[in-house]
């Protein structure tokens, strides 16, 4: 049933590393946009983050980036999987996931409408409540700028989603978007026990 697979975003698995018996839990992370807004280059730019596990470096397994963060003494790790909005073709991949981050670029207008229809069919589809990141990247871009921090947070507030602007190219606020996902998954776990 739809709304069931909707409604349960899936916690992959909790496993052990090594002898240090720190519980890990899984989570899935949808990162939608239209192209080259920055979607790869962003999961890529998460290695170099201080909240990186040290002895868990990034993996790659087929489309998918999995990273393993340490917050608040606990771990965590992202599996990131991308899907690029093509114009008038709906969205391919399957909104099952603890959390989705949509990305335009503030370089980009049309990037932006995109990334607002497709808060659009995330707000249609009934079931889904998964937290939302809305990311405007490229904000290194400061002369090409077509889409203001306003207008940004206003879709956000519009549709109920964190908000953060970025850059992959020059670091800025990676770890607020790093750290902005985790806390989102686990607030709304946190919410769900109560
Ligand atoms: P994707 O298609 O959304 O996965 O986009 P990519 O990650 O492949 O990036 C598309 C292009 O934009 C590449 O040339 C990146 O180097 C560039 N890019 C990505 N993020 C930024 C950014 O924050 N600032 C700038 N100036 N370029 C970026």
């Amino acid at each position: 049933n739809k709304d069931n697979v909707l409604n349960s975003p899936t916690i992959l698995h909790h496993s052990f590393i090594g002898e240090r018996d720190i519980p890990v839990t899984t989570y899935t992370v949808i990162v939608t946009g239209s192209s080259e807004v920055g979607k790869s280059f962003l999961t890529q730019q998460f290695t170099t983050s201080e909240y990186m596990c040290t002895y868990d470096n990034m993996t790659e397994e087929g489309d998918n980036t999995a990273v393993t963060v340490v917050l608040n003494e606990e771990e965590s790790t992202l599996v990131f999987t991308e899907q690029t909005l093509v114009d008038d073709e709906p969205p391919c991949t399957s909104y099952n996931a603890n959390c989705h981050v949509v990305v335009y670029s503030t370089a980009d207008r049309s990037s932006f409408q995109s990334a607002k229809c497709f808060l659009d069919k995330l707000s249609d589809s009934e079931g889904v409540t998964q937290p939302i990141v809305l990311v405007g990247n490229k904000t290194d871009l400061v002369r090409l700028r077509s889409v203001t921090t306003n207008e940004g947070r206003k879709l956000a507030r519009e549709y109920g989603c964190k908000f953060i602007e970025t850059s992959a190219c020059i670091n800025y606020h990676l770890d607020e978007l790093l750290v902005g996902v985790v806390t989102q998954i686990r607030l709304k776990i946190q919410r769900e026990q109560q």
